[in-house]
């Protein structure tokens, strides 16, 4: 099958880089194999010199066809030049924000971003003489007062882990490039369906892949959609030194996963719009924090960047009763108490936020919506939700 840009995304996902069919298989074979052979010794030796992405492969820690058959489809998902993919989500984030710091270089980051992210920030940068500034995040003009000199990249993530806020992209990205320094965004809720940040102009897309891409909680994966040039550099710089490389089983099930994402994520959103709803009607709900409800606080920016939401949300009650709390997650029968999301199955998971804005921290309920049936969640939430009174 010939693929071109009038091609919709879904049937990228489900046919690019699968032109040939390997003894007439369907589904491309997976190259379970961590190195490949050369007939000749002078082409092994000129492989080795450039190290580079793609044919002749040589080691799968730099290449391995079922790896890049992945990353072409999460490239296309994305409209970037390129993707690397890696062993998980957090080294995506750190083999992509190592390729953007150096001793001296100063980071600006949400203050909502994912935990281990702003522990990498705090706890184990400034080891190596690099500092970051914290922002709240929802107005640019406070992210862009926060640059400094030997300021080298601003990191988002919108919206942001457990409180749903979002970064105007756009705005942000347009100065920061003015300025020489690199955006880069953790866009692991959009998932590249419900959202595009390279086309409102960030430089560095990274994934958790291991939520909607992979899509069936069987892997872990991560990432890094990016230009050539930096892709280039990443696997060089990055990838080549860290060992971070995704094994070729897990990018054989990500790949199994892609096929189905928008589908996935259309049930996701439907049962999550009806859900949320549901409960900002309920008299023990202080607030919803979904991207998806007209009362969203910020509706426009929503309207102007994405062009859905997904299945996970949070919540507060208006009782903070730790007790009350953990009585609600308990009761549940349909909603797993686990971390993570983006699999099949829903979730519940009690979280204490504490964004600079709250005077003290608040519980927070995050709840992530499924495939199973809207209306047995529904019942699950109806039943369980009087304990939160
Ligand atoms: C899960 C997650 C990560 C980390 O991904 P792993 O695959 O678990 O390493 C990063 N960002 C967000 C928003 C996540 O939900």
């Amino acid at each position: 099958m010939h693929l071109n840009d009038e091609l919709g995304l879904n049937t990228h996902l489900a046919h690019l880089g699968e032109d040939e069919k390997i003894k007439g298989a369907v589904v491309p074979p997976i190259f379970q194999n961590s190195l490949f052979l050369f007939d000749q010794t002078e082409d092994l030796l000129d492989c080795i010199g450039r190290m580079n992405k793609g044919l002749p492969y040589h080691y799968s820690r730099i290449c391995n066809p079922t790896v890049e058959l992945a990353q072409k489809k999460i490239a296309q998902l994305e409209g970037t030049d390129d993707c690397l993919l890696t062993g998980s989500g957090m080294a995506a984030i750190t083999v992509a924000v190592m390729s953007c710091v150096k001793a001296g270089a100063h980071v600006i980051a949400v203050e909502t971003a994912y935990k281990p992210l702003r522990t990498f920030l705090s706890d184990v940068l400034p080891r190596f003489g690099v500092t970051h500034t914290l922002v709240d995040g929802r107005c640019p003009e406070e992210v862009l007062d926060a640059i400094r000199p030997e300021t080298t990249l601003i990191y988002l993530e919108t919206p942001s882990s457990a409180m749903f806020r979002l970064q105007d992209l756009e705005t942000i990205s347009k100065v920061a490039r003015e300025k020489g320094i690199t955006t880069m965004i953790d866009s692991t809720y959009a998932s590249g369906v419900l959202m595009n940040p390279h086309r409102l102009g960030v430089d560095i897309v990274v994934h958790s892949a291991t939520k909607y891409m992979g899509g069936h909680s069987d892997l872990t994966a991560g990432a890094i959609c990016a230009s050539q040039e930096r892709i280039d550099h990443m696997l060089l710089d990055g990838i080549q030194h860290f060992g971070s490389t995704l094994h070729p089983f897990s990018a054989f099930l990500l790949t199994r996963g892609l096929r189905t994402l928008t589908l996935r994520m259309k049930r996701h959103q439907e049962t999550a719009n009806t859900i949320a709803a549901w409960l900002e009607d309920r008299p023990e709900v202080e607030v919803v924090h979904h991207l998806g409800l007209p009362s969203f606080a910020q509706r426009d920016l929503f309207r102007r960047q994405f062009n859905g939401a997904g299945g996970l949300f949070s919540f507060e009650p208006k009782s903070q009763d730790r007790e009350k709390v953990v009585a609600f997650c308990d009761a549940l029968k349909l909603f797993g108490r686990g971390v993570s999301w983006g699999g099949f199955e829903s979730l519940v998971i009690p979280l204490a936020v504490a964004p600079s804005d709250y005077a003290e921290p608040r519980w927070c309920i995050r709840l992530y919506c499924g495939i199973e049936e809207p209306q047995d969640l529904l019942r699950d939430l109806e039943a369980a939700i009087p304990l939160l009174a």
